[in-house]
């Protein structure tokens, strides 16, 4: 049998199909090649205060990472003084908070406060309306990871009341 146009074409495209996945991966292998750690030093990024808009007593933030083209999540450090808490708000893509240091104090719309405390993680799913901040005789200080949504990250609300905070 002489190799017909059809065993010709069939031949042709296994031959290029194997060639088009040798490529690939070598184009993989010099991606990866070329990708590298990234160290950003402590102490790059100012800290900033928390804005007397948001919260209420001394609260001071600290961007970790930002949002960029691999993650649509940031980090930040936040730092309470004793009383010190967050106004109410909601997280469109909800929020992860991990306590690093200190006595905290959490809260959702309607239901009991929580103490919080170092390694403990609190997801807040998006949209539900709590707080977060010091205990009154200790400061805290949590990460946060907090979602992104069209640029947003937080819907503030209004101001947690002396009677609501001490309401445990
Ligand atoms: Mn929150």
């Amino acid at each position: 049998m002489n190799a017909s146009p059809v065993r010709f074409a069939l031949t042709f495209a296994v031959l290029q199909t194997l060639l088009t996945g040798a490529v690939e991966a070598w184009a993989n292998d010099m991606m990866l090649a070329d990708a590298q750690q990234k160290i950003t030093r402590a102490g790059a990024r100012a800290s900033v205060t928390g804005s007397t808009e948001n919260f209420t007593g001394q609260v001071r933030v600290e961007p970790v990472w930002s949002v960029d083209e691999n993650s649509n999540v940031s980090g930040g450090l936040v730092s309470f003084e004793p009383g010190a808490r967050s106004a109410w708000h909601t997280h469109p893509a909800g929020q992860r908070l991990v306590v690093i240091s200190g006595v905290g104090l959490t809260q959702e719309w309607g239901k009991p406060v929580q103490q919080i405390r170092p390694g403990d993680v609190i997801w807040c799913p998006p949209g539900v309306k709590h707080w977060h901040g010091a205990a009154p005789n200790s400061p805290m200080t949590h990460l946060a990871v907090t979602g992104t949504v069209n640029g947003k990250n937080v819907s503030w609300m209004e101001k947690v009341t002396d009677e609501q905070y001490d309401a445990r």
